[in-house]
């Protein structure tokens, strides 16, 4: 069984381009897939903060997905993203490679506060999910 939280300043995280809101749990089994690689059958929960990519509001995006990760000693399949080196030597799989790849994956690049937020207006930058503005009533219709 695999069940471990990791705080958002965790080294792992260091580097990626996204802001942690919260600790990242993750979960799941390893399996053995029977030809020395293993299976990680995970689940990964992480809140991310970010900003409206229309609007600008601050917001908060969850992320709850179920992931599956390969680990190989296997060179001919290192090239597969899903796949990740596996020491043949090491007594514990180190997960913290496949956690970071995989939250950065998962993560929504340019969120939405909701789904049909309305944005700025391109002429004089109001912000449209207060009301319409001068322009739109003015109207550049003709
Ligand atoms: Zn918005
Ligand atoms: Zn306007």
């Amino acid at each position: 069984m695999v069940q471990a939280t990791l705080p958002a300043d965790d080294p792992t995280f260091e580097g990626l381009v996204l802001e942690l809101a919260g600790p990242v749990e993750v979960g799941g089994r390893i399996v053995a897939t029977g030809n020395d690689d293993l299976l990680w059958h995970g689940h990964l929960t992480a809140r991310v903060a970010g900003d409206c990519r229309r609007c600008l509001a601050p917001l908060e995006q969850m992320v709850d997905a179920g992931i599956e990760v390969v680990y190989s000693d296997n060179p001919d399949l290192q090239e597969d993203p899903s796949v990740y080196p596996l020491d043949a030597r090491a007594t514990v799989v180190d997960l913290s490679q496949a956690v970071r790849e995989e939250l950065a994956l998962l993560v929504e690049p340019f969120p939405l506060c909701r789904e049909d937020c309305a944005g700025f207006c391109a002429t004089c930058g109001a912000d449209l999910n207060a009301g319409p503005c001068a322009c739109t009533s003015s109207g550049t219709t003709n």
